[in-house]
Formats: structure tokens, C-alpha cells, sequence
């Protein structure tokens, strides 16, 4: 009796989405999985991801957890992070590719050694000893499907590829570099009657009309510890004081242009500040009677001398109350190019509960590409494996159908 020949499955894209699925396919027995890269090398998102601290998921509870994201509603959100959980992608990381993690401050899950490289690699040779294929620099360029096959081509690639499933996991659009402003395949998809809506930056800072001096003291210090309030909402945590303007969790949470309010000082209020600064005898200014109490940090300091009004520099109490409340005018959010991710992608009406493309069975769609969104702090990450996953599995249970 001769065994029946594999099924082939293409997987595009090699960032943590694609090589998720891949990992799920690649755990069966009767389908021959090809990853295609564009690039040069494997997971450049990853890897710039993993430039500033891996985060890899964040601890909370799934109704939390799926809270956070825009795109379907929360129960959907919960029932695909359930199927691929923080929890199993963190026993992945350390029991599949034995890499240690840990879990910081603000409930963020990182790699001990903080950086992207070892994962990629370990990941990568996984899946190589699984069997799995990789073909960096293969820019899809076109694709066509029918009820049994698909019809791949890539960019400068004379050959055409015939694959039974395909999962597509090719990013969004923030950080394309010389890309431009959209990814390439978004005009694939737009010409082939898929709708993609337009993306726009997000998880990105804002500018500030910052004055010299104040840039010359406090460029690259952080404002630790703040509470940050835009007519978005509030958070606790760190800003980043650049040229252009501010970075940081709670502006990549709530920044929108317009004013906003800084509170310098958010573990006391304002009378406890108040009694406090009476207690000093010496006859200081009001910025140095501040200064000796109330623990601010020099850009904090910095921000009160060179940014506030020269009146309220002279009355104790509208100075204090710019402690609680510093009033600051975001500009324009940075551009795409800047951005950690992006709002916009494929429509989620354009795929079924399977995350097949309605227009083109056997093609499958996951990860940044589609319009969904969250805030950082491990969010991205998970929702983008636990798609790739989920991918992999409805190829998977596809395969078996078809075999039937
Ligand atoms: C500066 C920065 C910091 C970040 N920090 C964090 C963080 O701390 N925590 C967090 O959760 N997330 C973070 N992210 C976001 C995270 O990196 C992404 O959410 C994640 O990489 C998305 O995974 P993905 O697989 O869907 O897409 P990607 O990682 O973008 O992978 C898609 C891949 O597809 C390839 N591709 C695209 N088009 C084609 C084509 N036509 N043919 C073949 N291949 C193609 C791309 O080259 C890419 O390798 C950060 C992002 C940036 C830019």
C-alpha cells in the first residue's frame, strides 16, 4: 500500500504569528510546511521588539486580558486567547525552546535575556528539526485559489508555487522603513476585492513644543512615576522626555492631540504637598520650598521651572497645583514609521470564524495584518501567537477534513 503524499502548506511571514502557526502545523504527521520571508532574515519585528525589552504577554486575568483590544468583541477575544493562552506561550518559550522568563513591574512578561535574538533562533531551528522549510527573501506578489489548491508567486521569483493551504501572517504597517507608508501587500489584497482599511499609527508618541532649555536638562530622563490624563483616560507609570516630544506607556495608552494633564506627584495630594511645604522654615522660593519636600526628579523640577507661567513660579499654591496638574499640549502623533503598531488591515468581515479569507477558500489570514488593535505591555505579542495558532489549527483540522 503507498502512503498518501503530504499536504503542502505555505506559511507567509516569519514573524511571531507565522511561526506560531507553523509550530502548530508542524506538529502533524501528514502536512509539509514552507515558511517565505521577504526579507534577508527571519522576525525583523521581533527582533526590534526585542531591542527595548522582549515583552512577551502581560499577567491578567482572560476577562482583563481581552479588555484591552479593539477589532471583535471581548467574548471573541477571550475565547481566542483561551486557545492559546499567556500561559501556554510562556511554557512554550521555556519548556519548547527553554528560554527563562519572568514577570517585571506593570505585570509585563519578559525573556530573562530581554532581547529577541536567542528566541528567534531557538524557534527557528525547532521548527527546522520538525521539518519545516524556509525561504527568506520571497515577497509574495500574487495569489489565487479554488476549492483545492493554491496558486502562490513571489516578487522575482520565475517559479510558481502550488500549496493546499496557505496562512497569511504578514504584519501590519508601523515600522516598514524604506517600505513606505503601507505594506506591499495591502495593494495585493485591494486589487484582489479585499477590503483593507486605512491604517494609522498607534502605540506612538506625541510631540511637544518643548523650550531649548528645558530640552538642554531633560532630554532622554524620564518622568518616573506620573500619572498621565487625556480626555481618553488615565494612567500611572513613566514618560519619555525626547527632541520632538513625549514616549511612554501612558501616552501610548491615552495620548491624543490636545491638552493634557501630567500629575507630578501622584502618591500625595495636594494639602498633604501643601502642609508639607509650609513645614520648611528657611525663606526659599517656591520652586526650591518644592524642591526639598516633595522628592521630584530633576526633569520634573525642569519641567516646573522652564514650562510654567513666570506668575505661577512666585505663588506657592499655583505652583503646587501644577505638582497635581501640569497642563501640556500634545501636538501630532508621530508618524507610522515611528509607531510600536498600527491601527487598520484587513477587514474582519473579509474572514471567517475560521480565519479563512471568504473570497479565496484555503487561505487563511491572522496576526497584525487584520484590524485589530491593543495597547502595548505584552498585548501584541499574544493576540499575534494566538492567532498563529489558531491559523495553524484550523489548517490543521481543514487537512483532516479534506483526508476524510
Ligand atoms: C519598536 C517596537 C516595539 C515593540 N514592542 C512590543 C512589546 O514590547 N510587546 C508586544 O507585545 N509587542 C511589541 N511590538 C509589536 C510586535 O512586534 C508585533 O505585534 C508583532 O511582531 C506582530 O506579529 P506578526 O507576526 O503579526 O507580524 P510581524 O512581526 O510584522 O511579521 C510579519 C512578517 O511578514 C513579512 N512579510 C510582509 N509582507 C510579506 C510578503 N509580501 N511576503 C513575504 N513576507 C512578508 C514581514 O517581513 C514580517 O517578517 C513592538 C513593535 C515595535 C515596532
Amino acid at each position: 500500500m503507498t502512503s498518501k503524499p503530504k499536504l503542502k502548506i505555505a506559511v507567509i511571514g516569519s514573524g511571531p504569528a507565522g511561526l506560531m502557526a507553523a509550530t502548530r502545523l508542524s506538529n502533524d504527521s501528514n502536512v509539509e510546511v514552507q515558511v517565505f520571508e521577504k526579507r534577508k532574515g527571519l522576525g525583523r519585528k521581533l527582533l526590534i521588539a526585542g531591542s527595548s525589552g522582549l515583552n512577551i504577554s502581560h499577567h491578567a486575568s482572560l476577562d482583563d486580558f481581552s479588555a484591552v483590544y479593539s477589532g471583535w468583541s471581548q467574548a471573541e477575544w477571550k475565547k481566542m486567547l483561551g486557545a492559546f493562552s499567556p500561559q501556554d506561550w510562556i511554557q512554550f518559550i521555556e519548556k519548547e525552546l527553554g528560554l527563562e522568563t519572568f514577570l517585571g513591574t506593570s505585570e509585563r512578561y519578559f525573556v530573562r535575556e530581554m532581547k529577541a535574538s536567542a528566541l528567534l533562533k531557538r524557534w527557528t531551528v525547532l521548527l527546522q528539526a520538525r521539518g519545516v522549510r524556509f525561504h527568506t527573501q520571497h515577497e509574495l506578489a500574487d495569489f489565487e485559489s479554488n476549492p483545492q489548491k493554491v496558486m502562490l508567486t513571489f516578487k522575482d521569483v520565475p517559479e510558481t508555487f502550488l500549496f493546499d493551504r496557505v496562512a497569511l501572517l504578514m504584519g501590519g504597517a508601523s515600522w516598514l522603513g524604506e517600505e513606505g507608508l503601507e505594506p506591499a501587500w495591502a495593494s495585493i489584497f485591494r486589487r484582489k476585492k479585499i477590503e483593507v482599511t486605512f491604517f494609522q499609527a498607534s502605540n506612538v508618541g506625541y510631540t511637544v513644543d518643548w523650550s531649548e532649555a528645558f530640552l538642554k536638562e531633560a532630554e532622554g530622563k524620564p518622568l518616573k512615576k506620573i500619572l498621565f490624563s487625556s480626555p481618553r483616560g488615565s494612567k500611572l507609570g513613566e514618560l519619555m522626555i525626547t527632541a520632538y516630544g513625549l514616549e511612554g506607556t501612558p501616552v501610548y495608552f491615552y495620548g491624543t492631540s490636545g491638552e493634557v494633564q501630567i500629575d507630578l506627584k501622584p502618591d500625595l495630594t495636594l494639602e498633604q504637598l501643601e502642609v508639607k511645604c509650609q513645614s520648611v522654615r528657611e525663606n526659599l522660593s517656591p520652586i526650591r520650598r518644592i524642591k526639598k519636600v516633595a522628592g521630584l526628579s530633576d526633569p520634573a523640577l525642569a519641567l516646573l521651572f522652564h514650562h510654567a507661567d513666570e506668575a505661577a513660579k512666585k505663588d506657592l499654591g499655583q505652583l503646587l497645583a501644577l505638582v497635581k496638574a501640569f497642563p501640556l499640549v500634545l501636538k501630532e502623533p508621530r508618524p507610522l514609521s515611528e509607531s510600536i503598531s498600527s491601527k487598520g488591515g484587513v477587514a474582519l468581515s473579509e474572514i471567517n470564524e475560521r480565519f479563512e479569507l471568504k473570497k479565496y477558500p484555503n487561505l487563511f489570514c491572522g496576526g497584525e495584518m487584520l484590524d485589530w488593535d491593543a495597547p502595548t505591555g505584552g498585548f501584541l505579542i499574544q493576540a499575534s501567537v494566538s492567532q498563529g495558532f489558531l491559523v495553524g489549527k484550523a489548517i490543521s483540522e481543514s487537512t483532516r477534513d479534506s483526508a476524510d
